[in-house]
């Protein structure tokens, strides 16, 4: 627990400080993408201007050109021909307009243009200033375009006048030829179409560039993103003082600038993501593996105390049993008989024993060697089971035996499988003669021989079903348990008899107790 949450508390903070990290790169990286941006809008916003000034700058220095006598007729002219005259004009002072004359009759397109610069030209508002209806921006008026030195209105000065009627943008040139200040209001609809040409054509995938009016309103657009009706720009600067509230816009499809930074910070989540992933799976490992190596060697400690405690309890028996012989105090025929045949079981079963310690070193090493031979399985079940009798009667057990009539010949280690099934006989004797019962049954399955080793004792819990087949696996594993063993034996026969082609499985017995079955496969008689 104290692991797991140290690494847990390690993990999260290397984690954590690497998403602070990127976390401020990112929005380093956004800033400096927004300011890119914006350069390259007040770049545009310049060329937008340039583009107006030019136009400006042109229909100016038409205008001067016209010779004095002729600017009544040329105006007039202009306004029918000149796409970017919308109206002409010729005023001398407050209140004398001479061109269009309030007194002859107007068409509605005069009649309008009298009317929206009615203060103008009601002498009510400076031309030098640039004038709005009425709401005069007194601050951008200071940068207007003109070239009129202040209370020196020279003969040929000239200059633009921006001016809003009704939140449209209308501008108003003139050029003052000696008493008479003659000039256009521009088309708003040319201009527009001039500036057009300046919008750039090669935006790339996903992004719109619009001119923006006073009332926000999209009056022109350029690039393959259509932006909706209601889309915000993402970015946008002033046109300048030329064309005073426009501005220029930005729109992106997703309304982000700098797609790389969000790519950056998708990409860096995924990594803090997958770093603390690897951290704390990398650390999960290792304390496993702590984990299984302290069971390991706990499982050793044990194992190597039960195979003593296991190997003594023989030798005990052999040697008490051999002192009584040797000193002569055993007079009975039939008791020296018995403490014979103890002692030859009790020496069985350290052979067995030892077999099985060996064979286990052996197959963990790969070093374990099968001698395969052709033999019938009756006989080696029958002599395993003879070799036995003994046991399994002072055990208190009944025994029941099934053979086959016909021969069970496999081709395999005899006594490999010979110590498997001793194994399956000894674990019955050791675990299950309170059930008084033992059969061991040999049948055939289709192509295969089964061994079954069934008794009536007290079985095995199902949590413990697959793990008896574990190296150093026991279910009572206490040194205190009341059967010794090593926990090798099933393992080391399931392993045995794998390599051998065939299998040890678990099942219960229909009495309650435990049931094996050896399955080797036969040898086809022709
Ligand atoms: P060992 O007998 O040396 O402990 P085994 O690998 O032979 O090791 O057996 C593993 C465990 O399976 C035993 O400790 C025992 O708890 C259980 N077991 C084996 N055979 C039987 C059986 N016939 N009845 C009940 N329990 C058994």
């Amino acid at each position: 627990m104290l692991y797991g949450a140290l690494l847990l508390v390690s993990a999260g903070i290397i984690a954590g400080v690497a998403a602070r990290l990127l976390a401020h790169e990112r929005t380093r990286l956004e800033s400096a993408a927004l300011q890119a941006e914006e350069g390259r809008l007040r770049n545009r916003a310049e060329e937008l201007s340039l583009a107006v000034g030019v136009v400006q700058n042109e229909i100016l220095r038409e205008l001067r050109a016209i010779p004095y006598e002729e600017i009544d007729e040329t105006l007039r002219n202009w306004e029918r021909t000149n796409p970017l005259v919308r109206n002409v004009f010729v005023w001398r002072g407050p209140g004398d307009l001479l061109l269009p004359d309030p007194l002859l009759p107007l068409t509605r397109e005069e009649e309008g243009f009298l009317t929206r610069y009615k203060t103008l030209f009601g002498g009510m508002h400076g031309w030098e200033e640039r004038l709005d209806g009425g709401q005069a921006d007194r601050s951008v008026s200071q940068q207007l375009f003109h070239n009129v030195s202040k209370g020196n209105v020279l003969a040929e000065s000239s200059g633009w006048v921006p001016w809003y009627w009704e939140n449209t943008l209308c501008m108003l040139g003139w050029v003052q030829r000696g008493e008479r200040r003659c000039g256009v209001e521009l088309e708003m609809a040319a201009l527009l179409s001039e500036l057009q040409r300046a919008m750039p054509l090669d935006l790339p995938e996903g992004r719109a560039l619009a001119v923006l009016d006073a009332g926000g309103h999209r009056i022109l657009q350029s690039g393959p993103l259509d932006p909706g009706d209601d889309a915000r720009a993402v970015l946008s600067v002033p046109v300048g003082f030329m064309l005073p509230h426009w501005e220029v816009a930005l729109y992106t499809a997703d309304g982000r600038v700098g797609a790389s930074a969000h790519q950056y910070a998708v990409a860096s989540t995924l990594l803090v993501v997958v770093l603390f992933v690897c951290l704390f799976c990398a650390g999960g490992m290792l304390l496993l593996e702590a984990q299984r190596n302290r069971r390991d060697a706990l499982q050793k400690t044990t194992f190597v105390s039960n195979v003593s405690h296991e190997l003594k309890t023989p030798l005990t028996t052999i040697r008490m049993y051999t002192d009584l012989l040797r000193q002569g105090r055993v007079e009975d025929e039939e008791k020296k008989v018995r403490y014979l045949s103890t002692i030859a079981s009790e020496s069985e079963r350290l052979t067995r024993l030892v077999n099985n310690v060996l064979d286990f070193g052996r197959l963990e090493q790969n070093r374990k060697k099968y001698q395969i031979g052709r033999f019938d399985l009756r006989d080696v079940v029958a002599e395993t089971v003879q070799s036995q009798r003994l046991r399994i009667g002072e055990a208190g057990m009944a025994l029941t035996e099934h053979f086959p009539s016909e021969p069970a010949l496999v081709e395999s280690d005899r006594d490999a499988v010979q110590q498997a099934l001793l194994n399956l006989i000894d674990n019955a004797i050791k675990y299950a003669a309170s059930g008084n019962q033992l059969l061991v049954e040999l049948s055939r399955s289709g192509r295969e021989f089964q061994i079954r080793v069934c008794d009536a004792g007290a079985g095995i819990p199902s949590a413990h079903r697959r793990k008896i087949f574990e190296r150093f696996y026991r279910v009572d594993d206490s040194i205190t348990a009341r059967s010794q063993g090593s926990g090798l034996g099933l393992g080391l026969s399931r392993r045995m008899l794998t390599d051998l082609g065939g299998s040890l499985t678990y099942s219960p017995a229909p009495s309650g107790g435990a049931c094996f079955t050896i399955t080797l496969p036969g040898v086809e008689v022709v």
